[in-house]
């Protein structure tokens, strides 16, 4: 008898099991479901995400479903519609071996006539986000007033967007005789009030303990300096090839502004934020679970209801204003057991927030350093090399083998193999040559320090800023950005004077380390902001002569200014093609080279959701650039790239 049978499922049931491919019941499985299987009971189960928590709930209630009565028997409310369309689709083949269960999924920004008709043919399970669920029901376009099951599935993801009003009304809907489970990963008061309001002494789940991350992820800090974050995150992908990871970033400028950047350095990226329509978001999630992406930044809002099995690290390209909020983004990987990795990357005046993470998470972060341009060279080399070894060789191109002979006749095993793992190599090698490393690097502080300027607590400073109305920024946006960006509070920053490509500001001298140390090098959309402090007290801003960069802006004259300097303009200028794997040449060549007809596309099925379709454009309005990868060669009219390695290594890379 295997572990589910013990469990109490069904035949049906452990058929479809089968199919799945799960071998044991999960923890919150095996706690759970001989609990709702044998008792008419309310539950609380408390369990991280990606435990298995649908299952939990699926299997003992597709069990207990009167397939034979076509009325709606169950309401499952998830938050999301990501989420909603997720849960229905594993309901969907939990039951495939039960005859006349139909499920139907009810979300926003869909019809709701068609999902009306659905659930009047019958439906006796309805799993649907509480806003539209409320709309459904004030339309009297469904009846949820017989059901015998109510499943509260993230509940506090639901009360953390504000669904506590609709969730209450929803459930006054509802039969008092029914059973409520309710599912959640944490415990916070409003997940307990709704627990105390509506359900009858429920039996309780808890796996690991309550509020804490799950034991699969382990947490990693970088510290860098502020204007290093991109680069370290650039570093981070290239030391882990096969990294398949969501990068969290605060605000869904900096969303856009890193995928953006991603992507023109060669990376699979894509930006999922609030500004993107519903369809777009649709595509780039859509081509995140096929992996055509490997790198999804995010916005914690976005993000909810990310439910991508093996990711492999959650980036926190910048920690999340919420402490609380961690949690959510860790646990987006570690699911269903497997390991995985939660990294920040972090500057020295936030690394107070290590301990305050540690202790919400019960769980100690390691330090580490970002590896050597050397040490990401081995790492890629060596996956270079198991790649050439386990490509698997498509025989057509024996045909072209006594060609290829020719040109390469002459050459040792070994001169081969230098040459070919070159082709591919040498740019990496360029690259990294130049690089200086960036961890444990103290010069910023050191060189600016040696600044003359004696600034006291207490005195206002006035800063020079390189970004101003051209920048889409009014005072109020500009004082917006930097209070955000700078972690303070609402009247540190003051006299915020914007002009066309330069603004000022005044903060009080206890802030100035920090202003420099972030804003210098913060990069905002591509453009690398450069502070400094103005000679100007603030009182008549107007008189200092800035010709020499407002008129720029940024490229052309930024020599003054001391200690940045060459630093800054070297890096972004003479930036060599970074990721220089599958470097440009690999775009073009592919591109125009020979499509289809040479023939060894027919047996290599176009990857699904061909990124054509699936490439969000950003809306009218903003800026033009895609935010989703450019996969301009194409999916389908080239040979695909099946593995996301592939994808990752046939890319174009440029810094
Ligand atoms: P949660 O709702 O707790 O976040 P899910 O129910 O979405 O987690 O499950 C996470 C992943 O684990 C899914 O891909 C699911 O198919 C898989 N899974 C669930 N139960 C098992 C199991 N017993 N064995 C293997 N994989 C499982
Ligand atoms: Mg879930």
């Amino acid at each position: 008898m295997n572990k589910f049978e013990q469990l109490g499922l069904n035949e049906s049931l452990l058929l479809a099991i089968k199919d799945l491919g799960f071998e044991n019941p999960s923890e919150v499985q095996e706690k759970a479901i001989p609990v709702l299987l044998e008792k008419n009971t309310d539950l609380v189960a408390l369990a991280q995400t990606g435990t298995g928590k649908t299952a939990a709930f699926g299997f003992p209630l597709i069990q207990k479903i009167d397939a034979e009565d076509r009325s709606t028997q169950a309401l499952i409310l998830s938050p999301t519609r990501e989420l909603c369309l997720q849960i229905t689709n594993e309901i969907k083949q939990y039951s495939k071996y039960v005859k006349g269960i139909n499920t139907v999924a009810v979300y926003g920004g869909a019809s709701i006539t068609e999902q009306a008709r659905d659930i009047k043919r019958g439906a006796q399970i309805i799993v649907a986000t509480p806003g539209r669920m409320q709309d459904m029901i004030n339309r009297g376009l469904v009846n949820i007033k017989n059901i015998n099951f109510c499943i509260l599935d993230e509940a506090d993801e639901m009360l953390n967007m504000g669904f506590y009003e609709d969730i209450v009304s929803i459930l006054s809907d509802t039969p008092d005789e029914k059973n409520t489970w309710l599912f959640s990963a944490t415990m916070p008061a409003e997940v307990a009030r709704i627990a105390k309001k509506f359900m009858h002494d429920p039996a309780e789940v808890t796996v690991g303990s309550k509020n804490s991350g799950s034991a699969t992820v382990s947490h990693e800090f970088y510290c860098v300096n502020a204007r290093d974050r991109y680069e370290a995150l650039k570093r981070l992908a290239d030391a882990n090839p096969d990294i398949f990871s969501v990068v969290f970033c605060r605000t869904k400028r900096d969303t856009q502004a890193v995928a953006e950047k991603l992507i023109e350095d060669g990376y699979s990226a894509a930006a999922l934020h609030g500004d993107l329509s519903q369809a777009q978001r649709d595509g780039v999630m859509k081509s995140f679970r096929g992996r055509q992406i490997q790198m999804l930044v995010a916005t914690d809002v976005a993000a909810r209801g990310i439910d991508v099995d093996n990711i492999t690290h959650v980036v926190n390209y910048q920690l999340p204003d919420e402490i609380e909020t961690y949690n959510h983004r860790s646990g987006r990987t570690g699911r269903a057991g497997k390991l995985g990795t939660s990294i920040v990357i972090i500057t020295k005046s936030e690394l107070r927030k290590i301990s305050s993470i540690e202790r919400i998470i019960q769980q100690k972060f390691e330090e580490k350093t970002i590896p050597s341009g050397i040490e990401i060279c081995e790492i890629q080399l060596l996956h270079l090399a198991n790649k050439i070894k386990d490509t698997e060789v498509d025989h057509e191109i024996d045909n072209y083998l006594p060609a290829i002979n020719e040109v390469l006749d002459g050459l040792t095993k070994e001169e081969l193999i230098k040459k070919m793992v070159s082709v591919e190599f040498n740019r990496f090698i360029n690259y990294y040559k130049k690089k200086r490393d960036l961890s444990g690097e103290k010069g910023e502080r050191s060189e600016r320090s040696s600044e003359p300027r004696e600034i006291r607590a207490g005195d206002p400073v006035r800063y020079f800023v390189n970004i101003g109305s051209r920048d889409d920024f009014d005072w109020m946006q500009l004082k917006d950005f930097l209070k955000e960006t700078l972690d303070l509070g609402r009247d540190d920053v003051f006299k915020v004077d914007v002009k066309e490509g330069f603004s000022f500001f005044n903060t009080d001298g206890e802030h100035t380390d920090k202003v420099m140390s972030v804003l210098n090098g913060f990069d905002l959309n591509g453009r690398r902001i450069n502070v400094e402090i103005s000679k100007n007290d603030g009182g008549s801003r107007e008189r200092r002569d800035h010709n020499g960069r407002s008129g720029g802006g940024f490229g052309g004259g930024r020599s003054g200014g001391g200690f940045r300097g060459d630093r800054n303009s070297g890096d972004r200028s003479s930036a060599p093609r970074s990721g220089s794997f599958g470097p440009r040449t690999d775009r073009n060549e592919r591109s125009s080279a020979p499509r289809r007809e040479g023939g060894f596309s027919s047996d290599r099925p176009a990857r699904e959701g061909g990124f054509k379709s699936a490439a969000p454009r950003r809306e009218p309005g903003s800026s033009q650039r895609e935010s989703a990868p450019r996969r301009s060669e194409g999916s389908s009219d080239r040979p695909a790239s099946r593995s996301f390695d592939d994808a990752k290594t046939r890319r174009p890379r440029r810094s």
